[in-house]
């Protein structure tokens, strides 16, 4: 049909009308630039794949993450660390865990991480916004993303990611992070204060990595998602003008393949090492633990 052609997913778009702009999240775009044949298993495919059972890291994770949401929606009075307990217990994702007693092991460390972290935290600081969903649309994208959390610092705003990994992270990781730089760039637009300190507050080591972006580097960061946006778009465009899937959405094997809940599907994942659901807590370290 002449002016007209199929667009991204295969939707009709004709000749002289703006492109549609690529609804993303930060793990979405993350995904892509991890593997590509993952993100068309997530986000393409459908149905999608069957997917491997549930990691207990990111039960974990997802754990201590809804505990502090919940400390935060506690009255200022009730922000205090017995609380914790019982805000754990209600938010707790037992998904992964190879028995009661390693889980119950987690747990245990989760409460301290929770107890040393809530001890740095200043109670006169309310924070701007906790699991704040912030949006912004550029010639490319839009973008939404929930950020753990957003602090108020001075005139000035910063983004607060929570990790529970089990290695620390280092300056050099809130300063590459895409995802972060995206929340600032999109608070700094939604609050209209400026945002350029982005902060991984590590539980496990009790460690904060941050970084101070300049309006230049946030910029960087937002061409380089919004050229991933267009070679997903191209991937997208060429399966549906008739491009084998599997070219348009190569694999990129690597040690990711192990912790990929596509590696029984994908031909790739057959030959990466096999791990249990539960593996990734294996060197998940306490505080004390690590001073010691
Ligand atoms: S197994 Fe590896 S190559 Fe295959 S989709 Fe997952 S990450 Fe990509």
């Amino acid at each position: 049909m002449k002016g007209e052609q199929l667009g991204v997913s295969g939707q009709l778009s004709f000749e002289g009308m703006p492109e549609r702009l690529f609804v993303c999240t930060p793990s979405k775009l993350g995904s892509y630039l991890d593997c590509p044949r993952r993100y068309r298993y997530t986000y393409v495919d459908r149905p999608a794949p069957p997917k491997g059972p549930p990691w207990a890291h990111n039960s974990l994770g997802a754990s201590v993450h809804t505990a502090l949401r919940n400390w935060f929606a506690l009255p200022h009075d009730r922000r205090q660390p017995e609380a914790l307990p019982s805000l754990l217990k209600s938010t707790w994702v037992r998904e992964g865990y190879r028995d009661d007693e390693q889980e119950r092991s987690a747990y245990r460390r989760a409460l301290e991480w929770l107890e040393s972290y809530v001890e740095t935290l200043d109670p006169g600081n309310e924070p701007v916004g906790v699991e704040r969903v912030v949006a912004v649309k550029t010639a490319v994208l839009a973008f939404n993303g929930r950020a753990d959390r957003i602090d108020a610092r001075g005139a000035e705003l910063a983004i607060v990611d929570y990790k529970t990994g089990r290695t620390g992270l280092d300056s050099d990781d809130a300063r590459g992070s895409q995802a972060l730089a995206l929340y600032a760039y999109a608070a700094e637009r939604v609050f209209r204060r400026p945002c350029r300190r982005v902060e991984l507050h590590h539980l496990p080591s009790g460690t904060v990595a941050a970084h101070d972006h300049t309006a230049e580097s946030l910029a960087r960061q937002l061409t380089r998602a919004e050229d991933t946006a267009r070679d997903i778009v191209a991937a997208e465009k060429a399966v549906a003008g008739g491009a084998s899937p599997d070219e348009a959405f190569p694999t990129q094997p690597g040690p990711i393949c192990s912790w990929c809940d596509y590696r029984k599907t994908c031909p790739a994942g057959a030959s990466a090492a096999v791990k249990d659901p539960w593996d990734g807590l294996t060197q998940v370290t306490t505080p004390s633990e690590q001073r010691a």
